[in-house]
């Protein structure tokens, strides 16, 4: 007997944004990306991603920090919900709404994180079974970071960071963002990091194994000690007041910190939850950050909430 599958009329789902805990930048490729060597973990700051049946492609934005995303075809979740329709031949449009919580531009994934949503939610929608491996396929070929927000968790992230393998980590870390006003583009972070290392002979990127190894063991002081981010200096070149935030955080008590991805966020790795709320009140207060958030990881990829006729 076949099953038939159920349309539904509405899917919601949750997702997470990422910090990299390592990032390690190789050379840059024939194809213009550069090969990564990275360690992702998934925290829990979320978008939320709900699609519609609806008679013509559409997308609503909502959330705290949805301004400067945008509105149209071009947004990430929307190319990544055709492109998916594409793939499978469904011919059937669909409403976007995405409630915007992880900043944008930040080097937290923000965007990679609602077309991880989309493409989950539109699966759903469209009652499509999708072998994993598929679905992943569709989002390494949107961006880099999709395939490990669809995963979560902490990962290892080689080739351009779309190749994600599971890291075993024990204990929850917990995480203070230092948001900026101003965001930063990506392209230019790493153009500005070949600037820098354009006198350096630069090798094939590997994970450390030292970091590794305090996250199987749960090892949060062993774990501050190896973040690490290739990236981290030229984003202070291009935002220098980045120096100053982390200076200020690490002198606030957290046990390490670091610029998250391509920037300008910057991630304090803290003792606990209560750590988290004093650094996050020292920045506030401080005036250091413009904005500050508390998260803890890892948490899972982008999760199906609600899937409901309405
Ligand atoms: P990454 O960490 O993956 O490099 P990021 O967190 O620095 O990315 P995003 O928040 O993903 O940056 O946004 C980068 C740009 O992508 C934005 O300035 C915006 O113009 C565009 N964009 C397209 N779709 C979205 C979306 N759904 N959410 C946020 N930005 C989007």
């Amino acid at each position: 007997m076949t099953s038939v599958p159920v349309l539904l009329p509405r899917v919601s789902v949750r997702v997470p944004a990422k910090v990299n805990l390592e990032l390690r930048v190789g050379p840059r490729r024939a194809d213009g990306y550069h090969e990564l060597a990275t360690v992702y973990q998934a925290v829990g700051l979320y978008d939320l991603v709900e699609v519609t049946h609806a008679p013509q492609w559409g997308i609503e934005l909502t959330g705290r920090t949805r301004e400067g995303v945008p509105g149209d075809a071009s947004n990430l979740a929307v190319r990544a919900a055709q492109a998916l329709a594409d793939h499978a031949g469904v011919d059937t449009p669909v409403h976007l709404r995405v409630t915007k919580e992880i900043p944008v531009a930040g080097g937290m994934a923000g965007g990679s994180a609602d077309a991880a949503g989309a493409l989950v939610a539109c699966a759903r929608l469209w009652g499509l079974d999708l072998p994993a491996a598929e679905l992943e396929g569709i989002a390494a070929g949107l961006g880099s970071d999709i395939p490990f927000l669809i995963s979560g968790g902490t990962a290892l992230g080689s080739g351009r960071g779309e190749h994600v393998v599971p890291v075993l980590t024990r204990g929850k870390y917990h995480w203070v963002f230092a948001l900026s006003t101003q965001g930063l583009s990506t392209p230019s972070v790493y153009a500005e990091c070949d600037r820098l290392r354009a006198a350096t002979d630069v090798t094939a990127p590997e994970p450390d194994q030292v970091l590794l190894a305090a996250l199987a063991a749960g090892d949060r002081d062993g774990l501050a000690g190896r973040l690490a981010n290739d990236l981290q200096d030229a984003a202070i070149s291009l935002q220098p007041d980045l120096g100053e935030v982390l200076e200020a955080g690490l002198g606030f008590g957290a046990l390490g910190g670091i610029v998250s991805g391509s920037g300008p966020t910057v991630a304090f790795l803290v003792r606990n939850a209560e750590a988290a709320i004093d650094l996050a009140v020292a920045l506030a207060a401080s005036g250091t950050a413009a904005d500050v958030r508390r998260a803890v990881g890892p948490v899972p990829g982008a999760t199906i909430e609600a899937a409901a006729a309405r």
